[in-house]
């Protein structure tokens, strides 16, 4: 691919690891000055700390330029301070992809309020938030690419995912509304459904099929759509077929 995001700013939420870490790497390869966003374990508890400050220095040794920001996507101010910076070191925000999210699987029966309201916060209000944070400055350089991360589960529904699914169908929503809002201003919106292959599948899935995280399976789906010749209100669903967690049901194991 000869996409390049010279003399682009591209920000990665949840880009401490797993997928977020592979955009980040590859946008920064690519040409963009990256701000590679994570709280690391304070909000997930996921046990990364300064995640994102070891990812700037992959892309660092790697030649390329990074920022590492610890803000908080489901925190407005954080979104709107990371934004801030980006701009004040670099002048813009070109691509911004919402990478950012977490689970809490129960099946709805044993599901805690609490744990739906967070997954929701986090995923929908996550993605809402970093977006309204770098919608201002995108409209004003008359130019901005955004990529929203569904999920099979927020199409086709998931065994213990009613808080997770909820929140990814909202997150297809959002986009669908923003690009008509955007394009207007040059931006587009796009939603990836990254469906097996990612680290969270490799945690959640027993079955070696789902195990192995392969960002490749995905990554170069990404790149192309926050490029400059990106389509907008497109949906693609990359890294493998959809399916149903039936496990679950079978196993108990929530
Ligand atoms: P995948 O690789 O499947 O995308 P991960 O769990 O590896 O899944 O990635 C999700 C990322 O989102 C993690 O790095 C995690 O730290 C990050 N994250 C979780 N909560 C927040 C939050 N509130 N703000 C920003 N990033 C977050």
């Amino acid at each position: 691919m000869s996409i390049s995001f010279k003399d682009q700013v591209a920000i990665v939420t949840g880009a401490g690891q797993g997928l977020g870490r592979a955009y980040a790497l590859e946008l920064a390869r690519r040409g963009a000055r990256v701000v590679v966003n994570d709280p690391g374990p304070a909000r997930d508890g996921s046990g990364h700390s300064d995640a994102a400050a070891s990812v700037v220095e992959e892309i660092r040794q790697a030649g390329g330029e990074g920022m590492a920001d610890a803000g908080d996507v489901s925190q407005y101010d954080q979104m709107e301070a990371m934004v801030a910076r980006a701009k004040e070191a670099w002048g813009g925000v070109h691509v911004l992809v919402n990478n950012a999210g977490v689970l809490r699987d129960r099946t709805f029966a044993r599901m805690d309020p609490a744990d739906f309201e967070f997954v929701v916060r986090v995923n929908l209000l996550g993605s809402a938030f970093a977006t309204k944070a770098a919608w201002e400055t995108m409209r004003e350089q008359n130019y901005g690419r955004i990529l929203m991360t569904s999920s099979s589960t927020g199409l086709g529904g998931n065994f213990g995912q009613a808080n997770y699914g909820a929140a990814k169908a909202g997150v297809w929503g959002l986009a669908r509304t923003l690009r008509l809002e955007g394009a207007k201003y040059g931006i587009r919106v796009n939603t990836l459904m990254p469906t097996a292959g990612t680290r969270m599948t490799a945690d959640i899935f027993p079955e070696d099929a789902y195990r192995a995280f392969n960002p490749a399976k995905v990554v170069p789906a990404a790149i192309f759509l926050v490029s400059k010749d990106a389509p907008t209100d497109a949906v693609l669903a990359a890294g493998g077929g959809l399916f149903q967690r039936a496990w679950v049901t079978m196993n108990d194991g929530l």
